[in-house]
C-alpha cells in the first residue's frame, strides 16, 4: 500500500515528467502541446499567430513590435499617424523624392512588379481613388463622374520614380501610393522569417485572413485552411484548403462595401475606369510561397477577372487560385484538384477554368 504522500510524489513525477516532455516535444504518449496565441488589432484587422512549437512568450512582443514598425513606416491612415514615410511620398508628389527604409521601398518594388506582371491591373498608386471613395470608412459616398476622370491620370505605377540611392519620387502633384493590397501579406511574410530565425517550425499566422503557414502541423500535417464563404457571415466557410509552408490570401467584397440602390461598392478598385470592380467575382483566393505575392496577385486577379487572372496566375511558378463568382461557382487552378475540398452545398465546382 502507497501512502498518501507516495501517491503525490507518483503524481508529481508523472506529471513533471509529461510536462517535461511536452515541453520538449521529443516523445508521444502525452498529449501534443497546445498551441499558444495571442492577437492584436493592428493594420486595420485583427491579427492572430499561432506558435505550435515552444516559444519564450517574449517572442510576441518582437513580433508586435515589428507589425508596429511596419505600420508606422507604410500607413496612409492620417487619424492614427501624423506622418510615416508612406505620407512623407504622397505630401511630396510633384516636389521632390523621400528616402525610405528598405523595408517599405521592397513592398513598393514588390507593388510595381505585380503592377507589371497584371498589365496595371494592380497599381499602387490607386491612392488619390481610394481616398475619394472612402470605402470602409465613416462616410463612403459615390464620387461624381467629373471627380473621378480628373483623378485617373493620376493612377499610374509606372511613374513612380526609384533613385540608387532609395528615394521615391511621384512625378505629379496628387499622385499617391497606397500599400493596402500588399503590405499585410508582406508584414505575415517578415513574422514567418522572424519565427523562423528563432528556430520555430510549426506556425500559423493570420493577418485578418491573409494566411501564412510556417512549416506543417508539428505532426507533419499539412494546416487545413477554411476558405470564407463570401456570400455568408465570416466564419462560414465555402472550402478548406491544405497547405504547409506557403500562404493562402484571399480578396474579396465582404470585407469592405457600402450598398446603395441595390449596388454593392466595395474596395477592390478598377484603376482604369476609377469604379469598384463588377466583374461577377466575389472572391479569389492565391495560394504561393510568399505572402506579399499572395496579398498583391489575389487583388490583381479579382481586377483582372477569370480569364486574363487565370492566365497570370499560370505564369508564375507554384501559384494557385480559387475564383469564387456570385451565382456560386468555383474556379480551381490545375494544381488545387487535390488538395482543396469545397464544404459548401452551395456551390459547385466548375469542370472548366474558363466561363462561357
Ligand atoms: P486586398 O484585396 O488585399 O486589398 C485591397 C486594398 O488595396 C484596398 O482597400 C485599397 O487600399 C487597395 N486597392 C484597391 N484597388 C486596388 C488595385 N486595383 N490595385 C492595388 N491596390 C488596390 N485600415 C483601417 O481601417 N485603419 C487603419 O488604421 C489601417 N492601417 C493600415 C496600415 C497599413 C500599413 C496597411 C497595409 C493597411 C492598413 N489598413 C487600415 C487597411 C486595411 O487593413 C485594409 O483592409 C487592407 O489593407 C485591405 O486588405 P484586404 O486583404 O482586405 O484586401
Ligand atoms: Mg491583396
Amino acid at each position: 500500500m502507497r501512502t498518501p504522500s507516495q501517491f503525490i510524489q507518483s503524481f508529481l513525477f508523472i506529471t513533471c515528467f509529461c510536462v517535461g516532455v511536452l515541453g520538449l516535444g521529443l516523445i508521444s504518449g502525452c498529449p501534443s502541446p497546445s498551441p499558444v496565441t495571442e492577437s492584436r488589432l493592428m493594420l486595420g484587422t485583427s491579427i492572430t499567430i499561432s506558435l505550435h512549437d515552444k516559444a519564450p512568450r517574449s517572442i510576441f512582443e518582437e513580433i508586435w513590435t515589428l507589425v508596429q514598425d511596419i505600420e508606422s513606416r507604410m500607413s496612409i491612415n492620417a487619424t492614427a499617424y501624423d506622418t510615416t514615410e508612406l505620407m512623407q511620398i504622397n505630401r511630396s508628389s510633384g516636389q521632390q523624392g523621400v528616402k525610405v527604409s528598405d523595408d517599405t521601398l521592397e513592398v513598393i518594388k514588390e507593388g510595381i512588379r505585380i503592377g507589371h506582371l497584371s498589365d496595371g491591373a494592380f497599381d499602387i498608386t490607386i491612392a488619390p481613388l481610394v481616398s475619394l471613395w472612402q470605402i470602409g470608412q465613416d462616410a463612403p459616398a459615390i464620387p461624381g463622374e467629373e471627380e473621378i476622370s480628373a483623378i485617373l491620370p493620376l493612377i499610374e505605377y509606372s511613374k513612380i520614380q526609384i533613385d540608387s540611392e532609395g528615394q521615391v519620387f511621384l512625378p505629379h502633384e496628387g499622385m499617391g501610393i497606397d500599400l493596402g493590397g500588399v503590405a499585410k501579406g508582406y508584414a505575415a511574410g517578415k513574422i514567418a522569417e522572424l519565427l523562423k530565425s528563432r528556430g520555430i517550425s510549426h506556425a500559423l499566422l493570420d493577418f485578418g485572413g491573409d494566411i501564412a503557414a510556417v512549416g506543417s502541423k508539428p505532426n507533419g500535417s499539412p494546416w487545413r485552411i477554411g476558405i470564407q464563404d463570401p456570400a455568408a457571415n465570416r466564419g462560414i466557410l465555402l472550402g478548406i484548403i491544405e497547405i504547409a509552408d506557403q500562404s493562402v490570401v484571399t480578396s474579396g467584397v465582404y470585407e469592405r462595401y457600402f450598398f446603395l440602390d441595390g449596388i454593392r461598392y466595395h474596395h477592390i478598385l478598377d484603376p482604369d475606369q476609377g469604379y469598384p470592380v463588377r466583374n461577377g467575382l466575389t472572391s479569389v483566393t492565391v495560394i504561393t510561397k510568399d505572402p506579399a505575392t499572395a496579398d498583391a496577385l489575389s487583388t490583381a486577379a479579382f481586377v483582372l477577372g477569370l480569364e486574363k487572372g487565370t492566365t497570370l496566375i499560370a505564369s508564375i511558378n507554384d501559384t494557385e487560385a480559387i475564383f469564387v463568382y456570385e451565382d456560386k461557382q468555383v474556379f480551381l487552378t490545375d494544381g488545387l484538384q487535390d488538395i482543396f475540398e469545397l464544404t459548401s452545398e452551395e456551390y459547385a465546382i466548375s469542370p472548366s477554368a474558363y466561363r462561357e
